[in-house]
C-alpha cells in the first residue's frame, strides 16, 4: 500500500478511538484538513481479529494475533514506521466517552485526568475502561508526545439545568451525579460549524438542530454553537430509537419484565441496549441499509420499524425546537442522515406543522458523502452535513496544545 506523500516537517495529529473490541486511528494533519492513514481493527475480543488500513483509495486487510488491543497497537506503531510516520506524531488526541461533570472541555492527559476519568467509570462502565486501555498503550509507546483526552460529553456542559435534571429525588443528582449529560458532543460540534460555514452565516447567529443519525442516535439544539438540550441522558440509551438501542421507555417496563418474564436487570439492560431499536423491532437487522432493502420486498417488520425510527425523530425535532425558539436549519449527519433519503423524506413528511417540506431531487442527491440543504425555497432549511469526529478530535487536540 502507498502512503501519499506528506509535506515535510508538518507535525500530524494521531487520533485514537479506543473501544471494548475496537480500535480505531486516524494520522492526519488538523491544519489543512487532510486525512493521511486510517485505520480500524476489530473483533479484538475474539479468536480472529483483523486490522483494515486505508489510505486514499487503497486499503488492505491482514489478520492479527489474538491479543487483544495490545496486538492491535502494535501493528499500528508497526505500519507507521514502515513510512517513517511515527516520529510526524506531534499529538494524540483520544476520544473519551464519559467525563461527566469534572471535564467541561477537551483536556491534556496528566496523571490526574487519567484518575479523573477512572472517577468516572461507574457512569460509562463499558466505554471508559476501554478509552482508558487505548489511553495507557498511547502513553507507553508515545511517551513524548503529548496526549489529548475529547469527551464525548463535554459540548454538552452548557445545558442549563432544568435541561439535565431528571424529575427524581435531588439527592440522586447531588451525591450520586445521575443527570443528563449528553453524548456525540464531538460530532454536533462539527457538523454545527461546517453547516454555518456552508450557509454562509455565522455561527453565533443560528438556531440548530442536530441529528446524529448512526448506530447510536442523538438529536442536539445547539444556539450560538452551544448546546441547549440534548436526547440521549445518563448514558447513551435514552432518546431516539438506535441501531440495537431502544432509546425512550416507560421506565417501569424493566419491573414488569422482571415479573412477567422473570429476567434480571442485567438481562434486561442487556435486551435494552442489544436487542432493541431498528433490531427488536424489525426482527431482522440493526443497518437501516438493510431494513430499506428488506421494506422495499414488503417486509413488515422492516417497515414499521423505519416508521418507528422516523415519528420519533420528528417528535424530537419537534422538542428541541422549544429551547430555540426558531430553527433556523435542521441537520442530518451520520451513516443513516448522511445517506438515507427514506428516512430524511419519511422525518420531514411528519414536520410539515413546523414548515418543513422537502425537496425529492435534492434530497436524492445528498447520499455518499454529498451534502446540502434537501429542502426547497419557502421551507424550513434541512440540510445534510458530513461528520467527521476524527478532525474534530484533532482540531480540539491542537487547540488544547497550543
Ligand atoms: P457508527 O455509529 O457505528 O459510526 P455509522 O455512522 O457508520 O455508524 O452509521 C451506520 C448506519 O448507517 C447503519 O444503520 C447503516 O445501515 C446506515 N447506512 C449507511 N449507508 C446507508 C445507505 N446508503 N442507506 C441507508 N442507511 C445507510
Amino acid at each position: 500500500m502507498n502512503h501519499p506523500a506528506i509535506a515535510a516537517h508538518t507535525p500530524l495529529t494521531l487520533v485514537l478511538n479506543s473501544g471494548s473490541s475496537s480500535l480505531k486511528f486516524s494520522l492526519l494533519d488538523p491544519k489543512i484538513g487532510q486525512l493521511y492513514l486510517f485505520g480500524l481493527a476489530e473483533k479484538l475480543l475474539e479468536p480472529a481479529p483483523r486490522i483494515t488500513f486505508r489510505s486514499g483509495s487503497e486499503q488492505r486487510t491482514e489478520p492479527l494475533p489474538p491479543k487483544g488491543h495490545e496486538a492491535a497497537m502494535q501493528a499500528i506503531l508497526t505500519e507507521l514506521e514502515a513510512f517513517g510516520l511515527k516520529e510526524r506524531v506531534g499529538a494524540v488526541g483520544h476520544r473519551v466517552v464519559h467525563g461527566g461533570e469534572r471535564f467541561k472541555r477537551s483536556t491534556r492527559i496528566t496523571p490526574q485526568v487519567i484518575a479523573a476519568i477512572e472517577a468516572c467509570v461507574p457512569l460509562a462502565p463499558l466505554h471508559n475502561p476501554a478509552n482508558l486501555l487505548g489511553i495507557r498503550l498511547a502513553l507507553a509507546n508515545f511517551p513524548q508526545v503529548p496526549q489529548v483526552a475529547v469527551f464525548d460529553t463535554a459540548f454538552h456542559h452548557t445545558l442549563p439545568e432544568y435541561a439535565y435534571r431528571y424529575a427524581l429525588p435531588g439527592e440522586l443528582y447531588t451525591r450520586y451525579g445521575v443527570r443528563r449529560y449528553g453524548f456525540h458532543g464531538t460530532s454536533h460540534q462539527y457538523v454545527t460549524r461546517r453547516a454555518a460555514e456552508m450557509l454562509s452565516r455565522p455561527l453565533e447567529t443560528l438556531c440548530l438542530i442536530s441529528a446524529h443519525l448512526g448506530n447510536g442516535c442523538s438529536i442536539t439544539a445547539v444556539r450560538q454553537g452551544q448546546s441547549l438540550d440534548t436526547s440521549m441522558g445518563l448514558t447513551p440509551l435514552e432518546g431516539l430509537v438506535m441501531g440495537t438501542r431502544s432509546g425512550d421507555l416507560d421506565p417501569n417496563i424493566p419491573q414488569y419484565l422482571s415479573d412477567t418474564l422473570g429476567l434480571t436487570l442485567e438481562q434486561i439492560t442487556d435486551l435494552l441496549n442489544k436487542k432493541s431499536g431498528l433490531l427488536g423491532l424489525s426482527g431482522l437487522s440493526n443497518d437501516m441499509r438493510e431494513l430499506e432493502e428488506a421494506a422495499l420486498q414488503g417486509h413488515a417488520g422492516a417497515q414499521l420499524a423505519i416508521e418507528v425510527f422516523c415519528y420519533r425523530l420528528a417528535k424530537y425535532v419537534a422538542a428541541m425546537s422549544v429551547p430555540l425558539g426558531r430553527i433556523d436549519a435542521l441537520i442530518f449527519t451520520g451513516g443513516i442522515g448522511e445517506n438515507s433519503a427514506l428516512v430524511r423524506r419519511r422525518t420531514l413528511e411528519w414536520l410539515g406543522g413546523l414548515g418543513f417540506r422537502v425537496d425529492e431531487e435534492r434530497n436524492q442527491q445528498a447520499v455518499r458523502g454529498q451534502p446540502g440543504v434537501i429542502t426547497p425555497e419557502g421551507s424550513t432549511l434541512a440540510m445534510v452535513v458530513n461528520t467527521n469526529e476524527e478532525l474534530m478530535i484533532a482540531w480540539e487536540t491542537q487547540a488544547v496544545l497550543s
